[in-house]
């Protein structure tokens, strides 16, 4: 070799030595038996040695063996075998005292004869990147068993209506897997229908940016309808896109109670008609905008004649058959606006909107006739027939409350009955 060649040689060399030195990964080559031929400044400073402190040194003088399998198993099969090996490495080192894992590539090394001399390895410690993924995964799972164990739908869409996470009770409602469901658009997996009414309350979400409580339905596979408190709140999709979290509580039984409830609190069991506590406070409004706007407006008092002896004869069942049956036939003679209550045992108001003394008059008429033309049959021997007695009264400009109307058809039915009974007053 000429001396200005070995002079390049020489630079090239000290530049690769720079090189190979100021990488952070550990960068070594072994021979045969095992023995470090080199090692960059990392893995000195690792083992806190010097270079010739290090070559011809085995393995067990820095690392302890025994906690150390994957290392040699590596070295053994590159060397064997002749291949690269690409894997991880938990290696104890004894000068740190501690385990760290590295992510290793280790290759052969061979002469010029393709004999195995050797072996070179680049390891790169990957310890804080695994505790960080061991971290990031305890809590997937702690987050995962929260979310699939509480009592509530949870979900995570993004402005485009895709799904980016449900939970299993989500999936279980729309009768698929949370795998199929995520990264698909709420129209893709419900019907139209059901995706449009949840998309509603979502797109308020995405245009005030502020969080949402409502309440929404849905219909489960079975084809029951859910009633849900949902709470939407927006959110960053991490691609940065509008996105929302949502939280939707079945309140299925708790809305049925709440639908009994109100219909229990305005009507009456037996006849399913509208009760006096319904009736007093429609007729209250209706009062006050028959007064504003000048607006005729009649009540109609119906009481059953004689229903005491309905009851002595055929029994107390029997009479609550013919407080149905009256009901029924009272139903027949409505329009849309009137409203027919149960105000007491077997007495019924009729308010009727809009609708002077006259027509009321008639209309009260005509139920006296079909009262008495009713024949109820029932587990009693014959018919039950009856009649009506009817007081009428309307609206007057001098009347201050609806109680004035109540009173004076309460009067006229007193006249009614006085005057024989099945008989229509007016006053
Ligand atoms: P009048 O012609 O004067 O109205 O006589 P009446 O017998 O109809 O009137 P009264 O007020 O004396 O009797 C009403 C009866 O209605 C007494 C009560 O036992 C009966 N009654 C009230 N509520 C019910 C009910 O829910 N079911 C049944 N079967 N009877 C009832
Ligand atoms: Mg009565
Ligand atoms: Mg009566």
């Amino acid at each position: 070799m000429s001396p200005p060649k070995k002079n390049t040689d020489t630079a090239f060399d000290n530049i690769k030595n720079q090189v190979l030195d100021s990488i952070d990964s550990f960068i070594f080559t072994k021979d045969l038996s095992g023995k470090y031929t080199y090692a960059n400044q990392a893995v000195l400073d690792l083992f806190d040695k010097k270079l010739h402190e290090v070559v011809g040194q085995s393995d067990d003088v820095f690392f302890d063996l025994k906690l150390s399998v994957q290392l040699q198993k590596n070295d053994q099969k590159v060397m064997t075998l002749g291949i690269r090996v690409e894997s991880e490495e938990t290696n104890y080192i004894k000068v740190l005292n501690e385990t760290r894992t590295y992510r290793s590539v280790k290759k052969p090394l061979f002469d010029e004869q393709g004999n195995i001399t050797g072996m070179c390895g680049i390891s790169t410690d990957i310890t804080a990147e695994k505790i960080l993924q061991a971290q990031v995964s305890e809590q997937k799972h702690l987050l995962d068993t929260i979310l699939n164990n509480i009592n509530a739908h949870v979900y995570m869409k993004d402005c485009d209506r895709t799904f980016l996470y449900v939970n299993s009770q989500v999936a279980e409602l729309f009768g698929n897997k949370a795998e199929n469901i995520i990264g698909k658009k709420d129209t893709e997996v419900l019907p139209k229908e059901m995706a449009d009414h949840f998309y509603q309350s979502d797109s308020v979400v995405f245009k005030t940016q502020e969080r949402q409580i409502i309440e929404e339905t849905a219909t489960d596979e079975q084809g029951n309808v859910h009633h849900y408190i949902s709470t939407k709140i927006p959110f960053l999709s991490p691609d940065k896109r509008s996105a929302l979290i949502g939280f939707s509580t079945d309140v299925t039984e708790l809305f049925q109670l709440k639908e009994e409830f109100k219909k229990l609190a305005t009507v009456d069991p037996l006849t399913e008609l509208f009760n006096r506590r319904y009736f007093t406070e429609q007729a209250d409004k209706e009062f006050i905008r028959a007064q504003r706007y000048k607006l005729s407006m009649a009540l109609i008092s119906i009481d059953i004649d004689h229903f005491k002896s309905i009851n002595d004869k055929y029994g107390h069942p029997a009479g609550d058959k013919v407080l149905v049956a009256v009901s029924k036939q009272l139903q027949t003679s409505l329009r849309q606006t009137d409203i027919l209550a149960r105000i007491g045992g077997e007495e019924f108001s009729i308010l009727l909107p809009e609708t002077s003394a006259v027509s009321a008059m008639a209309l009260a008429e005509r139920i006296r006739i079909k009262q008495a033309e009713l024949r109820i049959i029932g587990e009693w021997q014959g018919e039950i027939t009856l009649s009506v007695s009817i007081g009428v009264s309307s609206f007057h400009a001098t009347d201050e409350a609806f109680d004035s109307l109540f009173s004076r058809a309460d009067k006229a039915l007193y006249q009614a009955k006085n005057s024989g009974r099945n008989k229509v007053s007016y006053l």
